[in-house]
């Protein structure tokens, strides 16, 4: 059957599923989008996904053709027709086509797409062993000039400091913004342990109030551990006993290694791995059924 791609109100093959070179979401990064993931026929978290679109959305008074309840069930559908049960999906809406001028106004009419594969971030033996990651030399997007709370399309910043990472032959990159802080990875939050203690940076420091991040605060509180959301720096990161990043992509993946230091025993921890161990469970049960 191939795959089954939504574009603009109907289901196409992968080789019909294009877009106009005038599409503003291509031209300037003018959209929104979000990552999801289905664990067995359970669309992890759907509705928080789909809420954070329309936020998203209203903040760019960018106006989505169907209600919440609408894309719910077009995102069930592109896994149905796909046949997947567990997959890695991409939501994406542009401000659609219009001139090659920035004007929003010449845009009539968003355009709406989602593609449903099978999506690994690292090898099998990266999530068992943990990975290698560098601080990046480019610092996060000020907050004050594209709000992290918008999961827009412009993601040349995240791709600048994923590169700085694969060059330096790391698979990910912590981010700090512009005060030095900590933040984020390229595309994943990231959490730090001490002494039992996790931290992760809160939001307005910079980065994206991820859905991972936000179930792994829950877990965490369950497992009876303390969950903190502070300020920290690079410092911290090469102190910790350890460091795991989050994402839907990503999912739970841990740190074994940053600048050259060796993250506590050089080894995946016992909270990142119990976290996880949580975290595989919750994902079949915790979100919307196709
Ligand atoms: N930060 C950034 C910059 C991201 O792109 C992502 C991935 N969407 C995340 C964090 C993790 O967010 P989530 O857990 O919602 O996927």
């Amino acid at each position: 059957m191939g795959s089954q791609i939504f574009l603009d109100g109907a289901f196409v093959s992968r080789d019909d599923a294009k877009v106009s070179v005038f599409d503003h979401g291509l031209l300037y990064g003018d959209g929104i989008f979000e990552g999801i993931r289905s664990y067995d026929g359970n669309v992890f978290r759907l509705q928080q996904h789909i809420r954070r679109l329309y936020d998203s959305a209203k903040s760019i008074a960018l106006e989505i053709p169907y209600t919440q309840e609408e894309m719910t069930d077009l995102v069930c559908e592109t896994l149905r027709r796909n046949e997947l049960s567990s997959a890695y999906i991409r939501l994406v809406v542009t401000r659609g086509s219009g001139d090659l001028g920035l004007s929003p106004t010449n845009c009539h009419g968003a355009r709406v797409f989602i593609i449903a594969e099978q999506l690994a971030m690292f090898s099998a033996a990266l999530y068992e062993q943990g990975i290698h990651a560098v601080t990046a030399a480019t610092r996060r997007n000020r907050s004050d000039s594209l709000n992290p709370k918008i999961k827009s399309l412009n993601y040349l910043n995240n791709i600048l400091i994923k590169m700085e990472a694969l060059n330096a032959g790391a698979s990910e990159a912590i981010v700090l913004n512009s005060e030095g802080y900590v933040v984020e990875g390229s595309g994943e939050n990231i959490f730090v342990v001490r002494d039992g203690v996790l931290t992760t940076p809160p939001a307005y420091l910079g980065a994206l109030e991820g859905i991972t991040r936000q179930a792994v605060i829950e877990l965490a509180g369950e497992l009876g551990y303390v969950v903190k959301q502070e300020p920290f720096t690079q410092h911290d990161v090469y102190v910790a006993d350890e460091v795991f990043l989050t994402g839907t992509a990503a999912e739970i993946v841990p740190v074994i290694s940053v600048d050259r230091r060796t993250i506590g025993n050089g080894a995946p921890g016992s909270i990142t791995k119990r976290i996880h161990e949580a975290f595989t469970q919750i994902v079949r049960t915790d979100g919307v059924r196709i």
